[in-house]
């Protein structure tokens, strides 16, 4: 059974989440009030109390405004991977573009972070079956793992019949990557996504607690968790959007921080590249 889980953050700020996309037009960005310093100042710290290193996944449009806190996180133990640049869903971009922002982001974090970044995430886990061409686009710029592909059905993302286990799948041109998937349990025959985010605030925190110690426990796998900052803030500027998005983007902001120190405190977790060599995968 594994004894260590996986900790990661999406850095990135309130107002570039996908499903607030269609109220927030991208070149209103550089003129919001940003929170993401604050907010992923306060991640820091909840992890330093309990000695919990973590992967940060850096949006690169991100780490281009506030390259102190790329720093800040590297220095403080954690892995720095990569968000992508533009927070565009991958499946809206040609592999070229796909590719030059990739590799901008990739090169930016590791000039600040003076480590190399071999971990990658797409914006909201956008790697489905008609973006799987940037598996191969990944290979070429030098990243060693993925973890994009959630194994549910969802609007926006999703390979419901993914591999819900981490280890190397094959890209289009047949070269292999290692993936490790967002976790997923099974309660009565239905899939649940347990990984953290939204379902994380959702959901009442026994779920991800049962199905975190089933992923541990029945399956033998380590369970990957995820979270935004902008989660931990409860009064970031709201945004107008429709209801559904509301109710995802809002809900029980105010009670993920302490949900969040519970969390901590009941599993031990490391970085995804850590967990990932302890299966023997080689990062
Ligand atoms: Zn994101």
């Amino acid at each position: 059974m594994p004894d260590v889980n996986a900790f990661s953050i999406d850095v990135e700020d309130y107002f570039q989440v996908a499903a607030l996309a269609p109220s927030v037009p991208r070149d209103s960005w550089n003129t919001r009030e940003a929170r993401v310093e604050r907010n992923t100042d306060l991640l820091l710290s909840l992890l330093a109390e309990r000695d919990i290193q973590a992967t940060f996944f850096v949006l690169g449009w991100t780490a281009e405004r506030h390259p102190g806190l790329v720093r800040r996180i590297a220095a403080a133990g954690h892995e720095i991977a990569s968000h992508g640049f533009s927070h565009k869903l991958i499946y809206t971009q040609s592999p070229a573009e796909f590719r030059e922002e990739t590799a901008r982001s990739k090169g930016l974090l590791e000039d600040l972070s003076g480590q190399p970044v071999i971990g990658y995430r797409a914006a909201s886990f956008s790697i489905t079956r008609r973006s799987l061409w940037a598996l191969d686009v990944l290979i070429d710029i030098g990243f060693r793992y993925d973890s994009s592909i959630f194994p549910i059905r969802h609007d926006r993302y999703g390979i419901p019949d993914a591999a819900h286990e981490p280890g190397r799948i094959a890209a289009p041109s047949g070269r292999t990557l290692v993936e490790f998937p967002m976790s997923a349990a099974s309660f009565c025959g239905v899939t649940i996504p347990v990984s953290g985010g939204g379902y994380f605030r959702l959901l009442p925190y026994w779920l991800t607690r049962a199905g975190l110690k089933q992923i541990n426990e029945k399956h033998r796998r380590p369970y990957v968790f995820y979270l935004h900052p902008w989660e931990v803030d409860p009064a970031q500027p709201r945004i107008r959007v429709g209801m559904l998005s509301r109710f995802r983007h809002y809900t029980n902001l105010d009670r993920c921080e302490p949900r969040l120190k519970r969390l901590l405190g009941d599993f031990a977790f490391a970085p995804m590249a850590n967990v990932l060599n302890r299966l023997g995968l080689a990062v």
